[in-house]
């Protein structure tokens, strides 16, 4: 492993933070101190490793697209210079910068791995040590070169993560992907599952930049009253990603949420139908209270993760494409994030 090099980009997050009066922080250079101390960092089983830390560093809650764009600015950086590279981040957010980098870095050959804790490492029994050893062998081992997201011993495809448990040690689950390697007493790769990114328009590594974007998602739920809808639809939205039931059921008649869906579409927006089940998919016109959604003219989110599909979208439209291509490839897969 000593041939191999492996840069570790800390963003901030629970795994290195500390606890103050307003409760855990992060606090510069406190995590490059604590490295000095875990053994197992200077192993000769270990890949050599460099770390960058950002300042300031960030609870994940406040990591928006400038941070995604400053994360994926390093990597190519130093894109040359390394085997893989292991993002520190916190948990919050975390399948949301794994799921954008997955759309930004195009043409990716190296694995990016996103790790963080539940428990500082400064804490007894904090989980941030394995996750983040594991990551660093996966990083250098490169057999899974895409974007990917290891936590409580499972190697999971960035862009179907979610965050699943605000306090278990497993914190993130892929409801409708496969693990792309479990970390028992070896780390097994699932073979099969790692060469399904599809290629894309760039042949060679470079990155798509993330701009601010008026999008907006919905939850849904029985008794919602429509009558925002009209302010929203007029709001000058470019995206609209709504959460329903099911396989893409709405709640109402066919004139109560459709004729907002179509004037926000005829005023430029893109609605994307996703579902409130982590597990399964939409099938717009499977029932009879979804088709009206695609009369209206929304897309299927199949079986996106919101996380995903919020992130998808605003990379379309921060690449500049037309209403009408960003309609085409919601619908399709760009690199493993959905099944349809
Ligand atoms: N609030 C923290 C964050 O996302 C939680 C964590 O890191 O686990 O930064």
């Amino acid at each position: 492993m000593k041939n191999r090099r492996v840069c570790i980009i800390y963003t901030g997050g629970t795994i290195g933070m500390v606890p103050t009066e307003n409760g855990f922080a992060p606090k510069q250079g406190v995590f490059a101190d604590e490295l000095k101390n875990i053994r197992d960092m200077s192993s000769p089983e270990m890949p050599r490793w460099d770390l960058i830390e950002y300042d300031p560093l960030l609870d994940s809650s406040n990591i928006s697209y400038e941070q995604w764009n400053q994360i994926a600015d390093t990597i190519e950086e130093n894109y040359n210079d390394y085997d893989g590279f292991v993002i520190l981040h916190g948990t919050d957010t975390m399948a949301y910068t794994a799921s954008a980098l997955s759309f930004m870095l195009e043409g990716l050959n190296k694995p990016v791995v996103f790790t963080g804790s539940q428990i500082p490492l400064c804490e007894l029994r904090s989980d941030g040590r394995d996750n983040l050893i594991t990551s660093l062998m996966i990083a250098a081992q490169g057999y899974v070169r895409e974007v990917s997201l290891y936590f409580g011993n499972t190697l999971l495809r960035g862009n179907r993560a979610t965050k699943s448990s605000s306090d278990g040690l497993i914190a993130f689950s892929s409801p409708n992907y496969p693990a792309l390697a479990t970390a028992g007493i070896d780390i097994e790769y699932l073979p099969i599952r790692v060469e399904r990114v599809v290629s894309r328009t760039r042949k060679h590594f470079g990155v798509d930049h993330i701009k601010s974007c008026n999008i907006a998602v919905l939850k849904l739920f029985p008794g919602i009253r429509y009558d925002m809808f009209s302010q929203i639809a007029d709001s000058g939205i470019d995206g609209l990603i709504l959460e329903t039931f099911g396989a893409g059921n709405i709640p109402g008649s066919d004139l109560e949420l459709p004729p907002f869906i179509e004037k926000s579409i005829a005023n430029g927006a893109t609605v994307v139908v996703c579902s409130q089940c982590p597990q399964g998919s939409v099938h717009l016109g499977a029932y009879e209270a979804g088709a009206a959604l695609a009369q209206a003219g929304a897309v299927s989110g199949y079986n996106m993760t919101t996380e995903a599909a919020v992130t998808k979208l605003m990379w379309l439209m921060s690449l500049g494409k037309s209403q009408t291509e960003i309609k085409i490839l919601m619908e399709l897969d760009i690199c493993g994030e959905l099944d349809n």
